[in-house]
């Protein structure tokens, strides 16, 4: 066997798969890799305009991507009103379970209703929106306590 036929061999083992794996990992997140990665993403994007608004489009439709979406948007209104925020999705859904995926008023399940971010102390009195100040209510009860 020459030694070409041996690394052909090792790079089909399984272990030799695992090796190639590691250094690609390696790789990408090197300065150097990550360069790479980003311009080869980016002149993906840009041969594929369209392909990539509609995927775009597609991951702000899905449930995942609306909740990211939501938590950004608050997380910007407020920065934009100089207040803490922290809140992450992962903080959003330990909210929900807390209230046992209730309506923090009406107590209506949330497996009949979209959950809504409430602020308990509004952003405009200086509440922040962070896991302490954020409960989860029924659109009708937060529509009903916004127009208070
Ligand atoms: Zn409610």
């Amino acid at each position: 066997m020459t030694k070409a036929e041996r690394d052909k061999r090792y790079q089909q083992s399984e272990k030799g798969k695992e090796a190639q794996k590691k250094k690609n990992a390696k790789y990408r997140h090197s300065q150097n890799g990550k360069e790479v990665t980003k311009k080869s993403t980016y002149s993906w994007i840009a041969r594929n305009v369209e392909l990539f608004k509609s995927r775009c489009d597609d991951y702000r439709k899905s449930k995942h991507g609306k909740e990211i979406f939501r938590i950004k948007t608050q997380r910007y209104r407020a920065r934009k009103a100089s207040l803490p925020a922290t809140l992450t999705l992962d903080e959003w859904n330990d909210i929900l379970d807390n209230q046992d995926n209730v309506c923090a008023i009406c107590g209506i399940s949330f497996d009949k209703v979209r959950p809504t971010q409430d602020h308990i102390t509004p952003v405009s009195k200086g509440g922040a929106y962070i896991k302490e100040n954020i409960q989860a209510l029924c659109g009708s009860c937060n529509s009903r306590k916004s127009n208070k």
